[in-house]
Order: C-alpha cells, then structure tokens, then sequence
C-alpha cells in the first residue's frame, strides 16, 4: 500500500490547487490544506469526518505568519513564540477576519502553531501561506505517528489520488501539541495538555500563573468530541494487577506494560519506555500494534505522573479509557 512520497514542490502545488496533503510534523501527522481557502478546509472536515464545530490548527512556517491572522500578537504571545517556536506549542488567539469562519468553528479565536519538523517548514516555506493541519486521522481514531498509519486511515482517498502523504518518517513527540488560549484580560489556559508543561510556560511569562482549562471559562470544542479510541475497549490498571486482569477477561489481551511481568501466551504484552518523552512517542503505534491483534480488551498499565510529558500521556490514556 506503501505510494511514493511526493516532492515538497509538488505538495505545495497541490496545496494551491485546493488539494490535500498530508505532512509530518514533530507531535503527530497533519492533514493540510490551504487556510485560506474555506472550499479546501471544508474539503478537511469532510475527508475526517470531523465535525464542523470542532475548529482546526492553522500551521505557520514563523512567527510573523501569526500577524496577519490573529487581531493582536500581545507580548506574551510573542515571549511564547520567541521560547517554543517551532514547536509543540498551539496558541489560541483572537482571529482576524483573514481566517475563514470554517477553520474557526464560527469562534472569535484561532489555534496557531509552527511545527518542528523541516519537512513541515519546508512545506509551508514553498507554499507560502498558512495550513491547516488537523490530526491525519479519520474523526474519533487515534493520531498517525508516521506516513503507514496515514495511509490506513486513508487508503480509499489516496487510491483516489484527493489525498497524498509526505513521508517524514515517524514522528519523535507522539503526542498532540500543548494547546493554550491567550485572550484579553484572561490567565494563559492550558486546554489540551502536551509535551510543554505549565511551569515551563509560567517561567517563559516570567512567573505568570498558567492555568488548567475545563472549568468552561474559555471554550475547549475538542474536548467535547470523541478522541482517541482504538476498537478494544481500554483499561488503565496498576502494574501489580495486570496479570489478574488479564485472566479475569474472556478471550485475548493485550497490555502495555512498564513494569509488570509479561502476560503468559496467547496474550501479547508490549513493554512500554519508563521514561515520559519516549513513552509518548510510542504510545499511539504501540495502541495500534495492540488493537491490531482485535484482543478482548487492552489493558495499559497506570504510568507515574511526575512530569508534564507523563501528566499529557495520561490525559491520553484518560480519554482512550473513558471514550471521551
Ligand atoms: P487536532 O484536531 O488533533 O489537530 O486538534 C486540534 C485541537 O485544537 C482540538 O482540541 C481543537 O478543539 C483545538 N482548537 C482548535 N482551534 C481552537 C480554537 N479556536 N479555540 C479553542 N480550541 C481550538
Ligand atoms: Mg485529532
């Protein structure tokens, strides 16, 4: 199933054209299309399935590709940009009228961020333009974290050739951007969890208090919708009672475990890394290899949380448990 890659010159060229393209970036893949073109966007949110109040991240080759989008770049954004652009780091911001109202979800405020991933900048540097660029994934699925699951989710649209994939390899963060809203006379509100935590914003603010979203303060859209869901039914279970679980269930488990003993056959265990960075670059791929085996149930085994990585990781786990 495995097509050419694409060169990035006949991406971009698609991209003016309205078409799609997938990308890579450092956290997980991106469906791109021009931001600009509210037909292309559209496009987006029918090929995912995702539905149209669920607005999308636009993608900047820079900081400067912020200005014409957002209707103030205040100092904090700028101090943020400066500390982890590129990077894994979504910036919610009042929107300009620039911005499409269908990349927006019909809200006053739009995601931005610049990915760091030189496939990613190369894209938008032969554009020229902003992208949006959701997760690669049919709405509900778990993220892509390299051009194969891309393509699973895909393969009737790139068969069709709506949709083409730039291979980058897999992606090292695993894990979907930090999002944080910056708005007028409100606290910076952390409202998905990533890779970069709150005390490393906080210290980038000079010491600002940062925030946790879901008090309904500030809309979180996504946090309403489905997310993350492979097909076995997900359990999170501390490492001493993996193996009791495993037994108690009819039929097949896979588990990804950190410490606990292997599962006796016919079950599947997958070690997990101990260690928050890599644990999240594996973890969707490892979801993936598990519910590839259409086990009864996946059991994961409970992570610590010690750091803002591990913290990230478990809201993913949370919302693969609950079906959230
Ligand atoms: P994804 O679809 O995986 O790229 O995730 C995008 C996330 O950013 C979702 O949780 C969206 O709800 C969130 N998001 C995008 N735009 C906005 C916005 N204007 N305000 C708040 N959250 C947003
Ligand atoms: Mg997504």
């Amino acid at each position: 199933m495995t097509e050419a890659s694409p060169t990035v010159e006949d991406a971009a060229a698609r991209l003016s054209r309205g078409r799609l393209v997938a990308f890579p970036t450092e956290t997980v893949y991106g469906l791109g299309a021009d931001a600009l073109n509210p037909e292309a966007v559209r496009s987006v949110f029918r090929l995912k399935g995702r539905p149209s109040d669920n607005p999308l991240i636009v993608h900047v080759g820079s900081p400067e590709g912020v200005g014409p989008l957002a209707r103030r770049v205040d100092d904090r954004a700028r101090a943020l940009m400066d500390r982890f652009w590129p990077g894994p780091l979504t910036l919610v911001l009042e929107r300009s009228e620039r911005v499409p109202d269908v990349v927006c979800a019909g809200a006053s405020t739009v995601a931005l961020r610049c990915p760091d991933h030189p496939l990613a900048l190369r894209l938008l540097e032969a554009f020229g333009g902003p992208l949006v660029g959701p997760s690669a994934n049919p709405s509900g699925h778990l993220s892509p974290t390299n051009a194969d699951h891309v393509r699973e989710g895909f393969a009737d649209a790139i068969a069709r050739d709506e949709l083409v994939v730039l291979d980058g390899g897999p992606c090292t963060g695993g894990i979907e951007s930090t999002v944080l809203a910056l708005l007028p006379d409100r606290p910076p509100t952390i409202l998905r969890p990533g890779l970069i935590g709150p005390e490393e914003i906080s210290k980038a603010l000079r010491g600002v208090d940062v925030v946790r979203g879901g008090s309904g303060t500030i809309p979180s859209p996504g946090t309403r919708h489905t997310h993350y869901r492979p097909g076995a039914p997900v359990q999170l279970v501390g490492a001493a009672r993996v193996g009791e679980l495993a037994a108690s269930v009819e039929g097949r488990v896979a588990a990804l475990v950190i410490s606990a003993d292997d599962l006796p056959g016919p079950h599947l265990t997958i070690r997990m890394p101990d260690v928050g960075a890599p644990y999240a670059s594996r973890l969707y791929a490892a979801v993936r290899e598990a519910d590839s085996v259409e086990p009864a149930a996946i059991l994961i085994e409970t992570p610590p949380r010690t750091s803002p990585v591990w913290d990230a990781v478990a809201d993913r786990l949370r919302r693969m448990a609950s079906g959230e």
